[in-house]
């Protein structure tokens, strides 16, 4: 019995290597310069528990016109609050017309499984490190403008709710409008920080560090917090957190513990929308 145990598991252990080794050509190249896709989801059609019957949100022209000139900003800020260390290669824009339907229980945001095919279509166009997702959830978030810190398929996620005719972060002072999105894909760069060096220091420790007010929306922190400065005690983001690798191909087990997760996800999101369509038909 024994034996048989060994055998399977050295067979799998083999597959593993040789599926490994068969996709580590070609060579992936590191770079600093990141490949950020953004979607840009205009409607929202959802049933949510906390919330009184149906919700029907979206977003017209002038709304993308404005995200799309805000979320561009980043391309400037980026190297700038982090000195050169990171900086903003390609920036791609889709806009999505299918609403979303399904939300994740909680903070009511995006579930990245359930919205899977659209994901993977836009993901397979390019060769993407962050993807931004941002949808007319005003009427329905719990308490958040913006969340970050995911990650779907490798690709670390950032998700932005935007109300139609909301000038974001005009009022700025002094301007920094993109704050939000700066803000969104730190909690990604903490969360790949932290699998390098795991005191890196929260994103929201900004009063432990000396940085207690937002007067900046905190821009003199994400300087100190992405360049390490001193008052950091060496527990800003790690610089490799920058690095990620151009032409990488995932090994066929990384896709298919992948697959396997998306698929399970999957069957939960759609068994709470049930839930959530049972429990709007009894309250109404
Ligand atoms: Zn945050």
């Amino acid at each position: 019995m024994k034996r048989i145990l060994a055998i399977l598991l050295a067979a799998v252990l083999a597959i593993g290597f040789f599926s490994i080794a068969a996709s580590a050509s070609p060579e992936p190249k590191p770079t600093t310069a990141w490949n950020v896709l953004t979607l840009i989801f205009l409607n929202v059609d959802v049933i949510v528990p906390d919330r009184p019957g149906r919700i029907i949100d979206s977003l017209n022209q002038d709304d993308v016109n404005h995200l799309i000139e805000v979320t561009s900003m980043i391309k400037e800020s980026i190297p700038s609050i982090s000195g050169s260390l990171m900086s903003i290669d390609q920036m791609d824009f889709v806009t999505i017309a299918e609403p979303i339907r399904v939300l994740n229980a909680g903070w009511n945001h995006m579930n990245h499984y359930v919205i899977s095919d659209i994901l993977d279509a836009h993901l397979a166009a390019g060769d993407y490190d962050h993807m931004i997702l941002i949808a007319p959830l005003s009427q329905v978030a719990n308490g958040w403008l913006g969340l970050g810190g995911m990650a779907y398929r490798n690709v670390g996620v950032s998700q932005v709710q935007h109300r139609s005719g909301n000038t974001l972060g005009a009022a700025s002072e002094p301007p920094f409008p993109d704050a939000i999105f700066v803000h969104e894909m730190l909690h990604d760069i903490e969360r790949r920080s932290r699998a390098i060096k795991p005191n890196t220091a929260s994103l929201h420790d900004n009063a432990l560090f000396g940085f207690p007010t937002a007067a900046d929306e905190w821009r003199a922190w994400y300087t100190a917090y992405m360049r390490n400065s001193p008052e950091m005690n060496g527990r800003g983001i790690d610089p490799q957190a920058y690095v990620v690798q151009r032409g990488a191909a995932p090994s066929t087990i990384t896709t298919l513990i992948q697959d396997i997760n998306i698929i399970f996800q999957t069957v939960l999101s759609w068994l709470s929308y049930g839930f959530n369509l049972v429990v709007w038909f009894f309250r109404f």
